[in-house]
């Protein structure tokens, strides 16, 4: 069975490339109809939050991307938060010691650089393995010191291949690897050895996370051994590096961009399908001329075999772009109820909606539902039809006919003589009074009226707007414009 896992660090706001991560690890399980586990790496007290904790929980759960074993829903091998299994690690550390895969390294590094400074090597080239065979007497003399050694683990003088799903046979040669501490000298584990224990004493099968994290996986491998020596391991699992999220300038899609934080798309108004397919596409697709997929499509298809090795250019225009395909794609109420949060956002509507907003609402969310990318866009198209008052915008301005005051005073005049406020006797009555009559170009002839009840260039279609707002906040608007 496959087992995958999810192992965040809860520092920062969830980043696209960390969450593209536990999507494909998920796309991984779910495909194989196997597990995926959630696990939180908070060894680093100084660093992690836990408001970084709430928020990536929100974003997996915005994303549905759901888990089987771990933090929240617990499972077989809880606590599944790092900062609470400090007995497990213990008593794996006594197992390395006892079996001497680890061993007492008493040293400081300046005395490593002055050993490397008196042999004529460079200084920085890392911790040489002096303390490996220190005799017992050499140990007693540092025990009396008062020293307090810190735990290395002892790596194998052979090469260290392993084949990553994503980048092949990967190599690290025979001593290209120091001797890297693991027990701190209070007795606490490093982050070093936890993850590994932790993939082993919780089965995973597969290991698929950043590039960032290569370096650090010939060391995993020889604790892996260590840990299979002495019990803790059942195998090794298979690793895939994911490919970097670049920003702009090729470079690494910074934390500091805004564009980095899931958040900030979801505050722009992508919906989980829209962001979930983008993300996806970051080091994998699902073929050379489909572009657009669903989630479903997305676990039906996903193979880590096919993750390319390339860095993947993270590109906002399209995923917008591709946002707005899976917003079309919505059926009509369900897309009109996802606005909600973003009429709120703004201040359009309450916490409640009321009656007519809901009625609103209902009635408008159709007329913009083709022509948006962004839910944000769409609220703030349909702003207008829920606030007492309009700004109107310096775009919407443009084009205004030389005759504007008569083209309204027009408009207001048949609009007010209606006497039934529908989309055809509208219509009908601004066609004659503006067209026909005033022999206005469409443009001259329903710009001003669209900019005076909507203040807005680009709106959803006027005459229908014009039904929704209803005949006393449409003349109130006109006859406002005209003053
Ligand atoms: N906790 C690590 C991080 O946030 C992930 C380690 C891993 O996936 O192996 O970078």
């Amino acid at each position: 069975e496959v087992r995958v896992r999810f192992a965040p660090s809860p520092t920062g706001t969830p980043h696209v490339g960390l969450i593209r991560t536990a999507l494909f690890n998920w796309g991984w399980a779910r495909h194989t109809g196997g597990k995926m586990i959630f696990r939180v790496e908070d060894t680093d007290a100084k660093r992690d939050s836990e408001e970084s904790y709430l928020q990536l929980l929100d974003a997996m759960q915005w994303m549905g991307i759901d888990w089987d074993e771990g933090v929240e829903v617990s499972g077989p091998h809880e606590p599944y938060r790092q900062s609470k299994r400090g007995e497990i690690y213990q008593d794996v550390i006594q197992k390395l010691k006892d079996g001497g895969y680890i061993y007492p390294s008493y040293t400081t590094a300046e005395e490593t650089e002055a050993r490397h400074a008196a042999a004529g090597r460079d200084q920085k080239l890392g911790y040489d393995g002096y303390d490996r065979n220190l005799t017992d007497e050499q140990i007693a003399a540092f025990e009396a010191e008062g020293r307090k050694p810190v735990w290395r683990l002892r790596m194998p003088d052979h090469d260290l291949a392993f084949t990553d799903t994503v980048r092949g046979t990967i190599t690290f040669s025979a001593g290209s690897v120091a001797d890297f501490v693991v027990v701190r000298a209070d007795g606490s584990p490093l982050y070093t050895l936890v993850n590994p224990v932790d993939d082993a004493l919780m089965g995973i099968t597969h290991v698929l996370r950043g590039e960032d994290l290569l370096s650090s996986t010939p060391r995993q491998i020889a604790l892996y051994r260590a840990l299979y020596a002495v019990g803790v391991a059942d195998f090794q699992p298979t690793f895939g590096h994911l490919p970097y999220v670049m920003g702009e300038g090729n470079k690494k899609l910074s934390k500091r961009d805004p564009q980095s934080s899931v958040f900030h798309h979801r505050d722009n108004g992508f919906i989980r399908e829209g962001l979930l397919n983008y993300l996806a596409l970051l080091g994998w697709s699902l073929s050379a001329d489909e572009d657009i997929f669903t989630p479903e499509e997305f676990v039906e298809n996903f193979d880590i075999h096919n993750v390319l090795a390339n860095p993947a250019r993270f590109d906002e225009k399209k995923a917008i772009a591709i946002n707005g395909t899976h917003i079309r794609r919505l059926d009509a109420e369900d897309f009109r109820n996802r606005l909600i949060p973003y009429l709120q956002d703004r201040d359009l509507v309450g916490e409640e909606l009321t009656d007519r907003e809901a009625e609103i609402l209902t009635q408008a969310a159709p007329l913009v539902q083709e022509r948006v990318h962004l839910l944000g866009e769409a609220a703030d198209m349909l702003a207008f039809l829920f606030t007492e008052t309009i700004e109107v915008e310096p775009a919407a301005m443009k084009g205004m006919p030389q005759n504007l005051v008569e083209v309204l005073a027009a408009a207001e005049n048949v609009l007010s003589d209606l006497e039934s406020w529908e989309l055809e006797s509208i219509e009908a009555a601004l066609r004659t009074a503006l067209i026909d009559e005033l022999e206005l170009k469409p443009r001259h002839a329903f710009g001003p009226v669209r900019t005076a009840v909507s203040g807005r260039k680009v709106s959803p279609p006027l005459f229908e707007s014009l039904v929704i707002m209803g005949p006393e906040k449409a003349l109130e608007r006109i006859a406002n414009f005209k003053a």
